[in-house]
């Protein structure tokens, strides 16, 4: 890790750098941990213009070539895993073993997007005479690129957030220009040197740019992208889905993500299981993941069981230095962020929520902590905490708890602790969420899997293989005279 010379971003796949730069520090002990260079406007024209002058030649880039560049990164991120760990941990504050765990991802993202590079887009053919005036006719549909993607990172997963808009851009040939967050662009402008020395991916193919956000509506709104895939707030996103209406704009927001705990689930080993991942998956990378559990909803015959068990597995739950291997809590992103968590907690425990444990703030960390009792009117009630807090609901049976898990603006997944496989099926069937998970926490997410969210938590879908159809759309060719 260098804090002499600015991080130099990337512009056609070189290396590039601006009069302009910020600071990236870290939000555990505030050191420096880099200067990242900014692009002035003619560099971000010159990206742009090369993104659209590469669509031609890289969507006749052929598969295999395609599918080899994205092996090579998957194998390149995956030699210096320890390296690219440590920078997500000094940049996001996100404990070692899940900056590990999060590079882990990566490599698998790049390794996924190479096999479905390999068999995307075989097509299929449809007959056309099933009606008169089809007879003779046959119908072959392909995928074609949409055109240059912008994509648009958060901080919370800084390499594989990108990754996950970088890779199924690379495996269907369409240019990408990244932006990754001000706060984490460190790791993403690593992933650039592991891009730059990759072979089989035209220069313009991808930029990796480090615009600030003031000026990033000239991009959103550049004819020459229009494709956008966007990762972060709900306010950010819709304001920019908004201001382009007509452009293709994927939205993976933000969530309050429940974890629904039903009558069933009660031997001692259950609810064990139970606790402990909800107190995990309340805490890890200090709550700041889109599907954190920030409900925990449990029927009345296992509540007191529970509680009593999530409090002490919150408890339990090692806070500290996020360089230090045994730690499971480091601090947020920034002691803003732990601050506003502190406010909102203040407001629900001013209103008359009970709280169980933490409720602390020290710099940028915030305590793990359990409310009950929370008010409908508290703000934590409604908006998404993005910290190491939950709140426990009772409720009746499952058709409650699962009114309880809609009762929200957001929709991104549900967790369901139950055993029975119809109330599986109802789950899936009754939660308006963009994925259910039975017997595990709803922080539950396999990168080859659709992914996204329903109401406020957006519209479309990543996954890699959801993604590349996102980047693509179908073009039918009808054939006459046969
Ligand atoms: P954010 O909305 O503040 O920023 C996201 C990105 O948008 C950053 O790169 C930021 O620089 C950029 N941005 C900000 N203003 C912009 C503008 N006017 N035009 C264009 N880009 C702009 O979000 P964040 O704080 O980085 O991330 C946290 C949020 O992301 C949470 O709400 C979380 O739930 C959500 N998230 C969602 C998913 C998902 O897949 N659904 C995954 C991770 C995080």
């Amino acid at each position: 890790m260098t804090t002499a010379a600015p991080y130099a971003f990337w512009l056609a796949g070189r290396q590039a750098t601006g009069t302009d730069s910020f600071e990236v520090t870290s939000p555990w002990d505030g050191a420096l941990v880099g200067r990242v260079s900014v692009p002035d406007e003619a560099q971000v024209e010159a990206a742009v213009a090369a993104a659209a002058a590469a669509q031609a030649e890289f969507s006749a880039t052929p598969a295999h070539v395609r599918a080899a560049a994205l092996d090579h990164v998957s194998q390149r991120l995956a030699e210096r895993a320890d390296e690219i760990a440590r920078l997500i941990t000094a940049e996001n504050g996100k404990p070692l073993k899940w900056s590990r765990g999060e590079v882990g991802r990566a490599v698998s993202v790049f390794r996924w997007a190479a096999e479905e590079a390999r068999r995307f887009n075989s097509g299929e053919a449809q007959r056309l005479d099933t009606d008169p005036g089809g007879v003779g006719r046959l119908a072959l549909t392909r995928r074609f690129g949409r055109g240059p993607v912008l994509g648009i990172a958060p901080f919370n997963f800084p390499l594989n957030l990108v990754a996950h808009k970088v890779a199924p851009a690379l495996a269907v040939g369409v240019p990408i220009i990244l932006k990754p967050a001000p706060a984490t662009p460190l790791s993403a402008l690593l992933l650039g040197e592991i891009l730059a020395e990759t072979e089989g991916l035209p220069a313009g193919a991808w930029s990796i740019l480090t615009v600030p956000n003031d000026r990033m509506p000239a991009l959103v709104e550049d004819p020459r992208l229009p494709v956008i895939s966007f990762t972060g707030s709900d306010t950010v996103g819709h304001a920019i889905a908004d201001s382009v209406p007509r452009k293709h704009v994927t939205l993976e927001l933000g969530g309050n993500a429940a974890a629904v705990v039903l009558a069933d689930w009660s031997s001692d080993a259950d609810l064990d299981w139970a606790a402990n991942r909800i107190a995990t998956f309340a805490n890890y990378q200090g709550g700041q993941s889109c599907i954190s559990v920030q409900r925990v909803i449990a029927d009345a015959a296992v509540y007191d069981a529970l509680a009593e068990r999530v409090v002490a597995a919150v408890r339990a739950q090692v806070t500290g230095d996020p360089g230090d291997e045994a730690t499971d809590v480091g601090p947020l992103v920034s002691e803003s962020a732990a601050v506003r968590v502190g406010q909102w907690v203040d407001d629900a425990v001013a209103k008359g929520a009970k709280l169980l444990a933490g409720g602390t703030r020290d710099g940028a960390g915030y305590a793990p902590t359990v409310l009950a009792d929370l008010p409908p009117d508290a703000v934590l009630a409604t908006e998404e905490v993005f910290g190491p807090v939950l709140s426990l609901h009772r409720v009746n049976g499952a058709a409650e708890a699962f009114a309880a898990v809609n009762d929200s603006r957001f929709g991104l997944q549900a967790g369901v602790f139950t055993h029975d496989l119809q109330l599986a099926f109802r789950a899936h069937r009754d939660l308006e969420v963009g994925g259910v998970v039975i017997g595990d926490a709803p922080s539950y997410r396999a990168d080859q899997m659709p992914y996204g969210g329903v109401k406020d938590s957006g519209s479309g879908r990543e996954g890699v293989k959801y993604a590349m159809e996102d980047y693509t759309y179908e073009r039918v060719l009808v054939l006459t005279g046969l």
